[in-house]
């Protein structure tokens, strides 16, 4: 689904420049749900919005779904973006004055579906997610947990080969972190291949695969029974 080679990102301030990603290599086959583990400022956004195709690397390979992304021009990313990709994130990003089934809609509505068939689909997501009695409320009548379901259904509404996380329990209790991580392996093991950027080990140890980023390399990528063998050792 994913693969990438030899992918290289600086950030240029002024006459500065700061080489966040050092030669990332990996793939990610359909239906994996992966961690990207690593401290803060080890470039997991920075991987993450290269892999959204939010933002561009400055050399190395990224082929998503046997498309070599850098030979698309702009429309052509931005549909590819709309069509493969599915973004959640630590701060919601719902719209405030729109109920939950309109912020699920909204996708559909950007990719010009009709009223009555975004309305069918978001509120079968927002079931999906546990909010189907919520989807009249607006995000301030949510919990913490509530908005990040809304995310997750609006994420996936457009039904997309893949969804991206960026630190989507960043904000949550660890309670409530576990029952949407629960949630994201629940929608995982439908077949949905899913990336789940994080700083925390626990929510990390909630994935199939970790891979562990440090300064901007890859130092560990395992499966989660390989993680789980070598801590016993220790
Ligand atoms: P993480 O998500 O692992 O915390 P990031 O990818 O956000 O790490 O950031 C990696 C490094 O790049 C950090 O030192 C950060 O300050 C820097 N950085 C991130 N985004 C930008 C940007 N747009 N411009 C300049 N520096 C940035
Ligand atoms: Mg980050």
């Amino acid at each position: 689904m994913i693969q990438i080679k030899d992918l290289h990102k600086s950030y240029r301030m002024g006459s500065n420049s700061l080489h966040v990603l050092k030669g990332i290599n990996f793939s990610v086959k359909e239906g994996e749900l992966v961690a990207i583990m690593g401290s803060s400022g080890s470039g997991k956004s920075t991987l993450l919005n290269i892999l959204g195709m939010l933002d561009v690397a400055d050399s190395g390979e990224y082929i998503l779904d046997g498309i070599p992304i850098k030979n698309l021009n702009e429309t052509k990313a931005a549909n590819y973006r709309n069509k493969f990709l599915g973004f959640i994130f630590q701060s919601f990003n719902l719209i405030n004055y729109k109920t939950a089934l309109e912020n699920v809609a909204l996708p559909l509505y950007y990719q010009g579906v009709g009223r009555k068939e975004r309305q069918a689909k978001a509120m079968k997501y927002l079931e999906q997610v546990g909010l189907r009695e919520w989807s009249h409320h607006v995000p301030s009548e949510l919990s913490g947990g509530q908005k990040q379901r809304v995310a997750i259904a609006r994420a996936m509404v457009a039904e997309p080969k893949v969804l991206l996380a960026d630190e989507l329990t960043g904000a949550l209790d660890s309670k409530t972190s576990y029952e949407v991580m629960d949630l994201i392996q629940k929608i995982n093991d439908q077949g949905n291949t899913i990336l789940v950027v994080t700083h925390e080990d626990d929510i990390a140890h909630m994935c199939k695969r970790i891979v562990h980023l440090r300064d901007g390399v890859i130092v560990e990528d395992k499966e989660i029974e390989q993680v789980r063998a070598s801590q016993y050792v220790q």
